[in-house]
C-alpha cells in the first residue's frame, strides 16, 4: 500500500496534491499539522480513498504548536467526518490512546514513534512497546545514517509480521530510501510517498509516482529477490532507472534499489545479506574486492568488482566496466592489432587497458600522476608513455573523469594533439563530452560513455536476473532525450 502524504500547505496545494497522487496511491495521508484542519472535509470527500488523519506535534518532529487538547480535537474531528485511520503519537502514553479508540470505536488508529534525530532503534524493545500500545498499525521511524540501518526497519517489520501485526518500519534520509522501496519484501504494511507536486513531509521520501512506476513497491512481496547499486554516493547514478523497468519487462520478480553506504563491512554482513546481486560503484569498488569469494579473472586482473551475484550462498564477482567499454569501442572498430591509447590510470582505465590488451590491441597509457601509469602499464602488461610523446594512434580512450558535469568545459587532450580514427570517452554525464566533440571535428568516429554504459548494463542484467535484456528498450531508456539521461527525473 503506497500512502501518499498530502502536504498542502494551502487546501488548494492539498486538493492538487491529491488528484496528481490518485494514480499512484492507494491511500492517503492528510498532514493537518502542515494543511490545517479548515478543509478537510471537502479533502476526505475529494481522496475517494482510505485516508490516514494525522497531526504531528513539534515534539513529534512535525509542525503543530497548538495545545495537545486542541491537537486531540482535530483529530476527533477528522475520525468523525469519516478518516478511516488516525495516527496517534506513543508518547502520548496508553490511556489517551485507548480513550481515543473509545470515542472512535470504527476509526482504525496507527500508533506511531519517531525517534530523535540521530538515535537508532532497538527493533525488539521498540516493537514490544508499540504494541502494547493495541494499535492496529504500529510504525517506527527513525533516521538512517547509512544503508545498512534499513536493516533495523526490515528487523522491525520481521517481528511485526511473526504476530500478524499490521506495521510501518520506516528509516529517513537518503540513507533509508530502501525501506520505502522494499516495506513489502519484509512483510510491512504499506510505505509513506511524497505526494505528486508538492513537498515531501519527511526526509528521503520517495515520490509516489517513483514508488509505484519505477521501483512497483507495491506489487513487490515476500519472494522479490533484491538487487541495488552499492557506492557514495549513488543519487545521480542511472542504474535504477535502467535495471526497474528492464526487470518488469523482462517478468523479474525483482527490484534495483540504492545503496548510498560509507561503512561497507557493516553493509554487507546486514542488508548485504538479503541481497541477489550488486552494483558497485566509488569508493567501494577496490575494497569490496574483499567480501568477493569468487572472483573471475576481470575482477582479479583490473583489482576492482562493479558488479556481485550471489550463487548456492557465495559471492562471485566480475568486472562488467571492461568488457562494456570494449564492446562498446568495437561497435565502431575492432581493436586486435590497432594503437590504443588509454588517458588515466584509475579504475576505468585498468578495466579498459586491461580487455584491450586481451582482444589484442596495442595500448599506450598516459596519466597525469605519470608514475601511476607505470604501475599500470607495469602489472597488466601495457606501455607508459607522455602525451606529449605521441600524435598519432587508431584509438583514443579517455578514461579519466576529465569533461564530466558539472565541469563540461574541460577535456583531457588539447584539441588537434593527437589524431585518432577512433575516439571514445568513459565519461557519460553529459553523453556528449568537449572531447569527443572537438574529435569529431577533427574527423573521427566518436563512441560516447552511454554506450558503454549500456553495454556493462546488459551484462549485468545478465547476471542478474539470467535473461538478455530488451535491447529496444534499453535504447529507448538511454536515449538523450529520457529522464534519465536528460536528468530530468521525478
Ligand atoms: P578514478 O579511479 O577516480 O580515476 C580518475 C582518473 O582521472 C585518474 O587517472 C586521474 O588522474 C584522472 N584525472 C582526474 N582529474 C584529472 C584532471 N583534472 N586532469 C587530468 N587527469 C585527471 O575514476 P574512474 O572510476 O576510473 O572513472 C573515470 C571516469 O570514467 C569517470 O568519469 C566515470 O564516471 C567514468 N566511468 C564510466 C563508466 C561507464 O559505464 N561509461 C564506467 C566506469 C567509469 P590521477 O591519477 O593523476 O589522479
Amino acid at each position: 500500500m503506497i500512502i501518499a502524504a498530502i502536504t498542502g500547505p494551502a487546501t488548494a496545494d492539498a486538493e492538487a496534491q491529491i488528484r496528481a497522487s490518485a494514480p499512484f496511491a492507494s491511500m492517503f495521508e492528510l498532514r493537518l499539522d502542515l494543511v490545517g484542519d479548515a478543509g478537510v472535509e471537502a479533502l476526505l470527500r475529494l481522496a475517494g480513498k482510505p485516508v490516514v488523519a494525522t497531526c504531528r506535534p513539534v515534539w513529534e518532529r512535525g509542525a503543530f504548536r497548538g495545545s495537545e487538547r486542541a491537537r486531540l480535537n482535530i483529530l476527533d474531528g477528522a475520525a468523525s467526518l469519516g478518516a478511516q485511520y488516525v495516527d496517534l503519537e506513543w508518547k502520548i502514553g496508553r490511556g489517551p490512546i485507548g480513550d481515543f479508540m473509545r470515542r472512535h470505536p470504527a476509526t482504525k488508529v496507527i500508533v506511531s514513534r519517531h525517534l530523535a534525530p540521530g538515535e537508532l532503534p532497538l527493533p525488539g524493545r521498540e516493537y514490544a512497546s508499540l504494541r502494547r500500545s493495541g494499535g492496529a498499525v504500529l510504525k517506527l521511524a527513525f533516521d538512517a545514517r547509512d544503508a545498512c540501518d534499513n536493516a533495523l526497519a526490515f528487523e522491525f517489520l520481521r517481528l511485526a509480521s511473526r504476530d500478524r501485526q499490521k506495521a510501518v518500519g520506516i528509516a529517513m534520509g537518503e540513507a533509508g530510501e530502501a525501506s520505502r522501496i522494499l516495506y513489502k519484501r519484509f512483510g510491512g504494511w504499506a510505505t509513506f510517498a511524497a505526494p505528486e507536486g508538492g513537498p515531501p513531509s519527511a526526509s528521503g521520501q520517495v515520490s509516489s509516482r517513483m514508488l509505484s512506476r519505477l521501483f512497483r513497491a507495491d506489487r513487490l512481496n515476500g519472494k522479490t529477490r533484491i538487487f541495488g547499486l552499492v557506492g557514495n554516493p549513488v543519487r545521480y547514478s542511472l542504474g535504477v532507472y535502467l535495471h526497474n523497468p528492464l526487470m518488469e519487462r523482462g517478468g523479474a520478480n525483482a527490484v534495483y534499489c540504492r545503496f548510498p553506504v560509507t561503512d561497507l563491512d557493516a553493509f554487507m554482513a546486514t542488508l548485504g545479506k538479503d541481497a541477489s546481486g550488486l552494483s558497485i560503484t566509488l569508493p567501494h569498488k577496490e575494497r569490496m574486492l574483499h567480501h568477493v569469494d569468487l572472483p573471475d579473472g576481470a575482477a582479479l586482473a583490473v583489482g576492482a568488482v562493479n558488479t556481485m551475484v550471489r550463487r548456492r550462498g557465495r559471492w562471485r564477482g566480475t568486472n562488467t566496466d571492461a568488457a562494456g567499454a570494449l564492446d562498446a569501442i568495437e561497435e565502431v572498430q575492432p581493436v586486435r592489432g590497432k594503437r590504443m591509447l588509454v588517458l588515466g590510470a584509475g579504475g576505468a582505465a585498468r578495466a579498459i587497458v586491461y580487455e584491450a590488451l586481451r582482444r589484442r590491441a596495442v595500448v599506450m597509457i598516459a596519466n597525469r600522476t605519470h608514475e601511476r601509469a607505470r604501475r599500470v602499464a607495469r602489472a597488466l602488461g601495457a606501455e607508459a608513455v607522455r602525451l606529449e610523446s605521441v600524435h598519432e594512434v587508431d584509438i583514443i580512450a579517455n578514461a579519466t573523469s576529465v569533461g564530466m558535469a558539472p565541469r563540461t568545459g574541460e577535456t583531457p587532450v588539447p584539441s588537434g594533439a593527437v589524431r585518432a580514427a577512433v575516439a571514445f570517452d568513459a565519461v557519460y554525464t553529459p553523453p556528449d563530452t568537449r572531447f569527443l566533440r572537438e574529435a569529431r571535428a577533427a574527423g573521427a568516429r566518436t563512441v560516447s560513455g552511454l554506450t558503454m554504459y549500456m553495454h556493462q548494463a546488459s551484462m549485468q542484467f545478465r547476471l542478474f536476473v539470467r535473461k538478455d535484456p530488451d535491447k529496444l528498450l534499453l535504447r529507448e531508456l538511454l536515449a538523450e532525450d529520457a529522464p534519465a539521461t536528460s536528468g530530468n527525473l521525478s
